[in-house]
């Protein structure tokens, strides 16, 4: 298989004189050779950066590390490295120092959001849980760039117990989403131990990785690795590509081993200015994606983390994408495009507006070609007031497989046995002169009276 190719072979000769296809292929040597400065970055790529730029570029590197894997390196065109977006992806730009006003360290609010060290509890049945500090290559739109280049270490088994004593104490968590850093750069044996130390907790239903390995660091998907993660199903693997070029034989070879072990693949591609902001790249990389068994599953607009508004494009660019998708393509190939809400208000999808309008019985609708037809609604529909009492339902209801959540947000609004009709913000001023003292309370919360 032609997974060493010349310019492999090249970066990896001025690495190591010895190296042999085998070392390549290794993911611990990838590691160990990581490009972590400006001038072996320059010298292993074959190109000179102009002085004053690499004067800037040093300066970036001492507030945001550099680290880059030989075989992501390996990615990129020389002959036009500034447009090339692996090397935008992983070497720095001074731009990054720029920091906008509106720009925030923790903009989803990750660490507030924390009732435990490593673990962000934000949605009702599922948790974040950050278990390892590592990555194999520091993508520079992190959105956790304030943890970038903290010291890497192998967490320790005792603060990781904290957070999956969490999850053994709060039965409303049915999901855990393993991230970081990347959690496939801790060892076999430790992921084998904290994979088994969650399948024993019984109201944990499925387990997430989001890892980022398969397009970085594809040798990191070893035979051993499959057969730990296979013990455990059902896993769930999330990747990040973000651009068609990413997708190689090594990637690929990584993506089938895990497919083949009955892992679903999904990718979250982040949406980035001068990478990906085109709807035929994000066609091409999202027909990549199936032919490979992944299925696209988020395309994020950039977060609003410091240093990276030299990213970020207009909410336009992302919907003009789902637009160029809908309809031309597979249903499958479609991502949902989300907006991270700044201060933990967790993803909100985005997109196109397909109804355009209607009345009491019918729908109106514009599809993919610009073609507007009508849907008519029925005659009649018997309107049953659901005051969730599933017992004395006629809907077969399986009792004992479904949760018993209260309705919250506008599906409370909605439901039929709710006291409350409107959602109003604390710091109303209208309802605080009703209660006399003036004014709202400033905190802008919603209360729902
Ligand atoms: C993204 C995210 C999740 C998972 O969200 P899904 O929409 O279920 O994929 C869970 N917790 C946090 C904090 C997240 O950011």
């Amino acid at each position: 298989m032609a997974i060493f190719n010349e310019k492999q072979q090249r970066i990896a000769e001025r690495i190591d004189s010895s190296v042999v296809l085998a070392n390549w292929k290794d993911w611990r040597w990838q590691l160990k050779h990581a490009i972590r400065d400006i001038d072996t970055m320059e010298r292993l790529l074959g190109i000179e950066i102009e002085a004053e730029q690499k004067k800037q570029l040093e300066t970036t590197v001492q507030k945001f590390p550099l680290s880059v894997t030989p075989y992501y390196l390996s990615l990129i065109d020389k002959n036009d490295y500034l447009n090339d977006p692996v090397y935008k992806q992983s070497v720095p730009n001074s731009a990054e120092l720029e920091v906008q006003p509106y720009e925030m360290s923790d903009p989803l609010a990750e660490d507030k959001d924390s009732p435990v060290p490593n673990i962000t509890h934000r949605y009702p049945d599922r948790v974040l849980f950050h278990v390892s500090n590592m990555c194999s290559m520091y993508c520079r739109h992190c959105t956790r760039k304030r943890k970038v280049g903290d010291v890497d270490r192998i967490p320790n088994k005792k603060e990781i117990s904290k957070g999956i004593d969490y999850i053994k104490q709060t039965p409303q968590v049915r999901d855990v989403l393993l991230s970081g850093g990347d959690p496939f750069l801790l060892s076999d044996s430790y992921l084998d131990w904290l994979l088994s130390e969650l399948q024993s907790i019984k109201h944990l239903e499925v387990i997430r990785i989001g890892s980022r390995v398969p397009v970085v660091l594809p040798y990191r998907i070893t035979d051993n690795l499959v057969s730990v993660l296979k013990k455990y199903h059902p896993i769930w693997v999330n990747t990040h590509f973000n651009h068609p070029r990413e997708i190689t034989a090594s990637s690929r070879q990584a993506l089938a081993r895990l497919a083949d072990a009955g892992i679903p693949l999904g990718n979250q591609s982040v949406l980035l200015a001068g990478v990906n902001d085109c709807p035929r790249i994000m066609k091409s990389l999202v027909h990549k994606l199936v032919q490979n068994r992944v299925r696209p599953y988020y395309l994020y607009q950039c977060d609003l983390s410091e240093g990276l508004s030299h990213f970020r494009t207009p909410v336009g660019k992302g919907i003009e994408i789902i637009e160029s998708l809908i309809g031309h393509t597979s249903g499958f190939s479609v991502p949902t495009y989300v907006i991270d809400a700044p201060g933990g208000g967790g993803k909100i999808p985005v997109m196109p507006n397909y109804l355009i309008s209607w009345s009491t019985n019918k729908v109106v609708l514009r599809n993919y070609e610009g073609v507007i037809t009508t849907y008519k609604e029925p005659d009649s529909y018997e309107q049953v007031f659901c005051d969730r009492n599933c017992r004395d339902c006629q809907l077969h209801l399986k009792l004992e497989d479904a949760g018993e959540e209260k309705a919250v947000g506008i599906a409370q609004l909605l439901s039929d046995d709710e006291e409350i009709i409107s959602l109003i913000p604390d710091s109303n001023e209208r309802l605080g002169r009703r209660n006399g003292d003036g004014n709202g309370n400033g905190n802008g919360k919603y209360n729902d009276s």
